[in-house]
């Protein structure tokens, strides 16, 4: 099925830019009740889950379909929310779906598929680099037919309000290093689980879906039959969800520059600086629409190229593209953003455009889904070694 760019695109236009003003100044909690009326008429326009197979209620859209829909969705803060394709649930539907259970499916794939729970994924603790997956210290000790979790998590998107997290575990602490950990279903309400709070982000704590939460785990006890996959199967998984992952974020990032690029050109021809003198007249202005429409426009095709390859080779074959496209779009949507915000002089810094919102939330692009630089060695040193550079006998990974 080709992507339904324009039925998508009338939704945002008559539900999601509208709401934007609201989203920006309150809570998003005390919005939940209008988005879900919108996400209803999302459902009743056959627009639901772009990502996800008709028998769960989605579009079956493939992955460069998707990710044209994703570049669109991207246009608002909460395009993604009202379609239903928003993380951390699409990763963690897209790993039910390929490795849960049955049971795991019935329990938290259908409802989570259906948008009446959300989940989050916990992996990330602050004691340990998050750039390293294979280092961490939550533990999920075996006791009869259970797993005991013992840990600290944090950044743990849309925790506050979620039914179950998904926790990456040592279940193994004797394996080799890539097959010590396991991803084990959790619901939020057990016992043991402490809610610590929603991490100020730039200066914002955030609540409900919109927030990232720090959590600790003090033997929480789960039936083993919680565990996604094989034991030990943890860090497998994680890479797995990470490729399409980041065909995810890049489209969606390309979409907040494409409504950054329109602010930034509606600014310019509408802001005077003297009478009849729009900014647009400005050199250096032009330069940036120009410069900003070229890196917006390569990195589109970089992506869907790189989707194109998932599909066909799978997401192993296509990793340096993976590589290559999170640390270059991040990269674009940063200058995007920068460029729009100069533009818009004293108004950049406010909440009356969505600008300033993405400029604070969008920074950990460059971080989440491993930082620029994790990346860029990955690829060159892959490079560098097919052209007979020996490998780092120290070497991490
Ligand atoms: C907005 C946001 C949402 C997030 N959501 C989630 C979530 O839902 N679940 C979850 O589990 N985690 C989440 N995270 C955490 C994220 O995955 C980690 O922040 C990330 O893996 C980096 O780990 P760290 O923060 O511990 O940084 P560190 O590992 O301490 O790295 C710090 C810095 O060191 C540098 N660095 C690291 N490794 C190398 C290297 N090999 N070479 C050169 N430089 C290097 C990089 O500049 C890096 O930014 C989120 C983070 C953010 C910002």
């Amino acid at each position: 099925m080709s992507a339904p760019v324009g039925p998508v695109r009338a939704v945002l236009e008559e539900y999601a830019f509208p709401l934007e003003r609201e989203f920006l100044a309150r809570p998003f909690a005390a919005l939940v009740p209008r988005l879900a009326a919108v996400r209803a008429e999302v459902k009743r326009r056959g627009l639901w889950a772009p990502h996800l197979p008709a028998a769960l209620g989605g579009m079956g859209l493939a992955l460069p379909a998707f990710g044209e829909v994703s570049a669109v969705l991207g246009e608002s803060p909460i395009g993604h929310y009202l379609f239903g394709c928003n993380a951390p649930d699409i990763g963690n539907q897209e790993l039910l779906l390929a490795h849960g259970s049955d049971a795991q499916r019935a329990q938290w794939l259908a409802p989570l598929a259906r948008g009446e729970i959300r989940s989050c994924f916990a992996m990330t603790e602050p004691e340990y680099a998050g750039s390293n997956p294979v280092w961490m210290d939550t533990r999920a000790v075996p006791d009869g037919s259970d797993y005991v979790i013992t840990g600290h998590k944090w950044f743990t998107s849309s925790a506050d309000g979620a039914a179950f997290t998904i926790v990456m575990a040592v279940t193994d602490p004797a394996a080799p290093p890539h097959q010590r950990a396991s991803q084990i279903i959790v619901p939020m309400g057990a016992p043991g689980i402490t809610f610590v709070r929603n991490i100020p982000v730039m200066g914002e704590g955030g609540s409900d879906y919109a927030s990232h939460a720090e959590l600790r785990f003090d033997a929480v006890r789960v039936p083993q039959a919680n565990r996604i996959g094989p034991e030990g199967a943890g860090f497998a998984l994680a890479q797995e969800r990470l490729g399409p992952g980041r065909i995810h974020h890049c489209m969606r990032w390309l979409g907040i520059a494409e409504r950054a690029f329109r602010l930034m050109v509606q600014r310019a021809v509408t802001r005077e600086l003297a009478p009849g003198e729009p900014l647009g007249r400005q050199q250096v202005v032009q330069h940036w629409i120009a410069e900003s429409r070229a890196e917006m426009d390569a990195a589109r095709l970089l992506v869907l190229d790189v989707a194109h390859r998932i599909e066909r080779e799978g997401a192993h074959a296509a990793r340096d593209g993976i590589s290559l496209i999170k640390f270059h779009v991040a990269g674009v949507l940063q200058r995007v953003l920068d460029r729009a915000i100069q533009v818009h002089g004293a108004l950049g810094m406010t909440d009356d455009t969505p600008l300033a919102y993405w400029y604070r939330h969008e920074r950990g692009a460059r971080i989440y889904d491993g930082p620029d630089e994790v990346h860029k060695s990955a690829v060159g040193r892959r490079i560098l070694e097919g052209a007979g550079m020996t490998r780092s006998p120290g070497g991490r990974r």
